[in-house]
């Protein structure tokens, strides 16, 4: 095969639980995740003449070099395969926005390994291939097999919960992109405040926001779904950009059953069930209408 197209959905978080410290740098974290139908697409060329591989794309904020998820990607399944000199050329045509909380680098991460395991007809199994996405990034698996996940570990060990079916409206502040590690950084400073060798748990009772949606979402309840989501990161976020708690109002303050912040941010989904007109509410934000979806990254 020639060429390769790869659909790369973006996920939400819809709780996140940091739990500890570990002694790797890592948090261990438990995680609902969900997919969502805002894409990037991938087109995989084979290159007849050049040995390298190369990056392409709509998007400047992106890099188109070596430090590409894209190309960490590919290099790891050419060596997976043991096959030397073979060039591609990757266009990332970008849609979900950049460091916003989305996992739009890990999602196309994964697409490359589907879309070259496709292009050279198969040689990985889908345990080949979580394990090589575990070693790209944290959540890099969840974007592999999508849909609703539990995940645990740093976030790359899953298991599959069913999809319910419901609108999520994603709104991003335009001028604001949040880096994932500076979020945990200031998250471990303010509630682990020890300089961990070994591992610390948080003390006292949790609340079991991620068991309640699982329950939610068994019961086709919609209304608790929202009432439960959670991100113990957005405690973090909150008390840096104002703007984060403002979006979160208006969302609601318009018929939003409720609204949060999306992994490590900036970006803020609500959930809703009534039709509400978004775009004049929200002129000069990035904004996506999207639903949940029960896949992940998929050949198109
Ligand atoms: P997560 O939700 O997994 O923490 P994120 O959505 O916050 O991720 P990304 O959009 O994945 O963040 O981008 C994080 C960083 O990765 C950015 O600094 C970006 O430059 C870099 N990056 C590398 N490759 C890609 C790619 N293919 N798409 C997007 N960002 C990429």
């Amino acid at each position: 095969m020639e060429k390769v197209k790869v659909k790369t959905p973006a996920k939400i978080n819809l709780t996140l639980e940091v739990l500890n410290k570990r002694p790797d740098g890592y948090h261990d974290i438990k995680s609902l995740m969900q997919s969502v139908s805002l894409y990037d697409f991938l087109t995989i060329t084979k290159q007849e003449v050049s040995k390298d591989i190369t990056l392409s794309g709509n998007k400047s904020d992106i890099p188109y070099d070596e430090t590409n998820l894209c190309y960490k990607s590919a290099k790891l399944f050419f060596e997976k395969i043991n096959l030397k000199d073979h060039g591609v050329n990757i266009n990332i045509e970008k849609r979900i926005p950049v460091a916003a909380g989305l996992a739009g680098g890990s999602t196309n991460a994964a697409g490359i390994l589907v879309g070259l395991n496709e292009m050279y007809n198969k040689p990985l199994s889908m345990e080949d291939m979580s394990q090589l996405a575990a070693k790209i990034g944290s959540d890099v698996n969840f974007c592999l097999h999508g849909g609703t996940q539990l995940a645990t570990s740093r976030g790359e060990q899953l298991k599959p919960i069913s999809t319910l079916d419901f609108n999520v409206i994603i709104i991003k502040p335009k001028a604001l992109s949040l880096s994932t590690k500076d979020i945990y950084t200031k998250y471990s400073e303010l509630f682990f405040p020890h300089n961990a060798q070994e591992e610390f748990v948080v003390e006292g009772p949790k609340f079991q926001n991620t068991e309640l949606i699982i329950n939610a979402i068994n019961e086709n309840n919609i209304e608790n779904i929202a009432l439960f989501l959670s991100n113990d990161l957005e405690k973090v976020a909150l008390g840096m950009y104002e703007q984060i708690q403002d979006i979160k109002n208006k969302l609601i303050s318009i018929g939003c059953l409720n609204a949060i912040m999306s992994g490590s941010g900036p970006s803020v989904f609500g959930i809703y069930n009534t039709d509400i007109d978004f775009y004049e509410h929200f002129a000069g934000y990035e904004m996506f209408e999207t639903f949940t979806i029960d896949k992940g990254v998929s050949i198109y």
